[in-house]
């Protein structure tokens, strides 16, 4: 509702409602006596979630910097619904508890794996018959089309370059995250890291500031895959390891990359604890 109020001067949901409904049913009509019954790309799904003034502003730019690929050119069925909040909760989420481990997550992991013997810096691929060996079951992480050797071609995957900067003041921006949905800005979001765990008078305790400044570009060889590319040919190339995958007995494919599919913190823990009940 705060967007809604700074975009028309709107104030109750209703009225907000009722501005979105007005715009949605002109782009229906226009997409009509163009012939179109259903949406053919991104655009116009959006444009029909949403209308014309949500998805200009908040959702063209973002979207086109975070795939690099023009909306008109993204398949519509990424965005079969667009979550459109009525309240004045800011709140990215809408959880009812939402925050991050206090410490950190490397506290929480490191809590977790206490006792457990762990070892980092070593890819599964080069010493897999090793690894293997260990354990008479293990859960895989990385990525499916790699475990297979890429006997189906490559899957494709977005990866974020981090540009960090040290700012001489207290407070940058005044909060962890703020997106840029500009088109001409080339970064998606400025994180501002003291912010998750200084609040108040804390923020000025230290008088300088860390930031990241995060650009989503095409994942190459040598860099972190970080999101999958979920259009249909990705996704029905996904689909031919998957097969391959269910008839593994002794691997289980967990996460974003072997299972190929974008996850948020929570869901992916809710994913772990369920394949282990
Ligand atoms: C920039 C960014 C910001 C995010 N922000 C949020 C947020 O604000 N809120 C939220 O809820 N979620 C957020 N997420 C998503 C969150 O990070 C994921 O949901 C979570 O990390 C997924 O867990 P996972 O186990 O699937 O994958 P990962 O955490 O990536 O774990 C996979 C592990 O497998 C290891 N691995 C992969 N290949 C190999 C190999 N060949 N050999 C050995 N090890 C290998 C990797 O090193 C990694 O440790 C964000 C993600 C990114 C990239």
């Amino acid at each position: 509702m705060n967007t809604f109020y700074q975009m028309w001067g709107v104030v109750t949901p209703a009225e907000a409602k009722a501005k979105i409904d007005t715009q949605r049913q002109s782009v229906a009509e226009i997409l009509s006596a163009q012939g179109v019954s259903a949406p053919r790309n991104l655009e116009e799904q959006a444009l029909l979630l949403v209308g014309r003034d949500i998805y200009e502003m908040l959702i063209k730019g973002y979207t086109e910097k975070q795939w690099g690929r023009p909306c008109s050119e993204l398949p519509a069925f990424i965005i079969r619904r667009l979550p459109v909040r009525f309240s004045y909760d800011n709140n990215y989420f809408n959880d009812a508890y939402q925050g991050v481990p206090i410490g950190g997550y490397n506290k929480l992991t490191e809590a977790l794996l206490d006792g457990i013997e762990c070892r980092t810096s070593e890819d599964f691929f080069t010493r897999r018959e090793y690894w293997e060996s260990l354990a008479d079951k293990i859960v895989f992480t990385g990525k499916i089309d790699e475990f297979y050797n890429y006997c189906y071609g490559k899957l494709e995957y977005r990866t974020v370059s981090f540009e960090e900067e040290i700012l001489d003041m207290p407070n940058y921006q005044g909060c962890t995250q703020v997106n840029y949905t500009e088109a001409h800005v080339p970064y998606t979001r400025i994180i501002e890291h003291k912010h998750f765990e200084s609040f108040g008078d804390e923020v000025y305790a230290n008088p300088v500031t860390v930031i990241s400044r995060e650009y989503s570009t095409e994942w190459k060889e040598g860099s972190e895959p970080f999101y999958p590319v979920n259009d249909a040919r990705n996704n029905a190339l996904y689909l031919q390891y998957k097969e391959l995958a269910d008839k593994e007995k002794n691997v289980i494919f967990g996460g974003r990359l072997a299972e190929y599919k974008y996850y948020d913190m929570a869901p992916v823990i809710e994913r772990v604890l369920g394949l282990f009940a």
